[in-house]
């Protein structure tokens, strides 16, 4: 079935974009698949659901970004405290790496994929570069670099 993994509704027949099948959609079907939930569906983002899905994965790129920063800040951090005082050993450095990969982590639980938008109009196809016809000297033909 066509679903669009925004409203869950029924998108056959309906003008619908299809989502990226990126790492996480992919490792997420394997999980269900291992758990048995798998439904199989074919995931769309359906055209009245576009434009908020767009908002939601912009703003979903940003807390990525944003955790990412604050993930590895954590980390830079806290083992440079650890570093400094002389109390640095595996598991402490091990703990810190685990909260900063949880940090950087978190947005995956809004996660949202990215949509296969149709491409947009055909670019025009370049025409083969025809050889200027030769203006010795002239203005003209410096005019035509200048264009390029
Ligand atoms: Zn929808």
């Amino acid at each position: 079935m066509k679903v669009c993994i925004s409203c869950e509704a029924d998108v056959s027949g309906k003008k619908a974009y299809p989502i990226k099948e990126d790492r996480v959609i992919r490792t997420l079907r394997k999980l269900k698949k291992a758990l048995g939930i798998a439904k199989m569906n074919d995931l769309y983002v359906c055209e009245s659901c576009l434009e908020k899905h767009k908002i939601h994965r912009q703003s979903f790129e940003k807390n990525r970004l944003l955790a990412i920063v604050c993930g590895s800040l954590i980390i830079i951090a806290l083992l440079g405290m650890l570093i400094l005082s002389g109390r640095l050993n595996p598991w402490a450095a091990l703990s810190i790496i685990i909260i900063g990969a949880f940090v950087m982590l978190l947005p995956f639980f809004t996660y949202t994929p990215a949509v296969q938008l149709p491409p947009g109009p055909e670019p025009a196809p370049v025409p083969e570069p025809s050889p200027l016809p030769p203006m010795p000297g002239g203005p003209g033909l410096k005019k035509a670099k200048r264009k390029r």
